[in-house]
């Protein structure tokens, strides 16, 4: 193949990921020209092309070198790896980038006195995995039927083409719409930056270098969350040991209030409602959560 001298990185077309893919990029410095048909764009700044393909090609034109880098979920990466054959050769997650977040599960009829993976053998399973869901089964020593669907896996069980399903959830919403129950999580996934286990050694090598650690940097901000709250002396300890990791938080004097302390802490990632609850709870009050613009250590 012509050694290239720009760099190309293989995203989604159109859906989950394209938007928080885009802006990632875009944060990073990049910026792109949208050509008509919409499968490749130019990039404007740096020497930087995009290919706008479906998700599942990303790991494939990896792997055949047509593309460096790919921005896909780890459960599509993983899947690639686990079936595409030796000859593909190997990929890495780069990075993990925040955004796509779910989790790979198994789910049964809610009906069902669901206790123990063993009492899925002899059952017939759905997915659209079953690279990570026959690895699942081996691991835990069940034989189960695996029923390859490439999608609507969660109406299988309604329509009785399988006992079980084994797909994609975020929420739950549509387990719960199809009268499913989640019993085991075989992944937790979330979009990655994939590529070659090597990088290139020419200068497409030094771009991926520089585009890594520009990426660092923005993952660090868009994760890292300023936590204000109000504490008194005695429930301080307590506060401290439920606050989400990050180096340690600074405590100001509130005037005129010897006993009461401002806590300010810098948390690596999101603070959710029920941490702030826990933390509440402890004994804090007026809490405030706010984004990081930027950060200069
Ligand atoms: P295409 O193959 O056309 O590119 P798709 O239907 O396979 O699209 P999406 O539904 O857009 O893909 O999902 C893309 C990725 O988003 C998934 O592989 C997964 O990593 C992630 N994702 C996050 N939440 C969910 C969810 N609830 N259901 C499915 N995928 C999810
Ligand atoms: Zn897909």
């Amino acid at each position: 193949m012509k050694p290239r001298d720009r760099l190309r990185i293989a995203m989604q077309k159109s859906g989950r990921l394209t938007e928080p893919a885009l802006e990632l990029l875009n944060r990073c410095g990049l910026s792109f020209r949208q050509s008509r048909d919409k499968l490749f764009c130019f990039g404007e700044g740096e020497p930087v092309d995009l290919l706008l393909v479906r998700d599942d090609d990303i790991p494939g034109l990896i792997a055949q070198g047509v593309c460096d880098l790919g921005i896909v979920g780890r459960n599509v990466l993983q899947e690639y790896q686990l079936t595409a054959g030796l000859e593909a050769g190997p990929l890495s997650e780069w990075r993990p980038l925040g955004f796509g977040r779910c989790r790979l599960s198994i789910a049964v009829p809610q009906e069902l006195d669901y206790r123990e993976p063993k009492q899925l053998a002899g059952s017939r399973i759905a997915t659209s995995y079953p690279g990570l869901l026959g690895q699942w089964l081996r691991e835990h020593g069940i034989e189960a039927g695996v029923v390859t669907l490439a999608g609507s896996v969660e109406i299988a069980p309604r329509l009785g083409t399988a006992d079980a399903i084994c797909d994609l959830v975020q929420s739950g919403g549509t387990l719960v719409a199809n009268q499913l129950r989640e019993t085991e999580i075989l992944l937790e996934s979330e979009a990655v930056l994939a590529g070659p286990q090597m990088l290139p050694t020419d200068e497409r090598g030094d771009m991926i270098e520089l585009l890594l650690k520009r990426l660092d940097g923005v993952i660090q901000v868009r994760e890292s969350r300023l936590l204000l709250l109000q504490t008194s002396r005695g429930t301080l300890d307590a506060i401290t040991r439920l606050l989400p990791g990050g180096p340690q938080p600074t405590l100001l004097p509130v005037a005129g209030q010897p006993d009461q302390f401002m806590l300010q802490a810098l948390c690596a990632g999101e603070v959710s409602w029920r941490q702030l609850e826990e933390i509440k709870k402890a004994g804090a009050r007026e809490m405030f959560v706010l984004p990081v613009e930027k950060m200069l250590a």
